[in-house]
């Protein structure tokens, strides 16, 4: 296999990876140890300005990215910058997806509307549904739920 189709599918498997990690510090880390940071997220506050404490979480994703990038440049595991990359990717994707398309921080991708955006939205609005740190369901972003793609959601 030469180098770029490794490097590419390194790039894909962190982005993959971090539905799985993003998945299980929402459940066992945001709303666990750190839901003080979360919390605000689980509250009705548009009204208090762009910024949530939440926003956090952002910065501490980084710091596995940056930390890839860095000994990825500077050793001998030149393929640990594709897992830099594919942290930061899906940082993007989650950025854009949760935080823009979900919760419409900016008013970007309203006319998106398929099954898969709609099943998104159910599976993240049923997140929503619970305001507390227990008793939550999918904590997941991208991989849904096969029951939110229904017409209707059973509980
Ligand atoms: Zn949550
Ligand atoms: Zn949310």
């Amino acid at each position: 296999m030469n180098s770029t189709v490794l490097y590419i599918l390194v790039t894909i498997s962190a982005v993959l990876a971090m539905e799985f990690v993003a998945w299980f510090a929402h459940k066992y880390i945001m709303h666990g140890l750190l839901w003080n940071w979360h919390e605000d997220h689980h509250q009705p506050h548009h009204k208090d300005g762009f910024f949530e404490k939440n926003d956090l979480f952002f910065l501490v994703f980084a710091i596995p990215s940056a930390t890839c990038y860095i000994v990825g440049l500077n050793s001998a595991h030149f393929w640990l910058l594709f897992v830099g990359i594919g942290i930061s990717i899906y940082g993007m994707i989650y950025f854009l997806i949760h935080d823009v398309y979900i919760h419409r921080r900016f008013k970007w991708f309203k006319q998106l509307d398929n099954k898969y955006s709609r099943a998104i939205l159910r599976a993240h609005g049923s997140h929503h549904a619970v305001q507390t740190k227990y008793g939550c369901e999918s904590f997941g972003l991208l991989i849904v739920n096969p029951k939110y793609f229904g017409k209707r959601v059973k509980k």
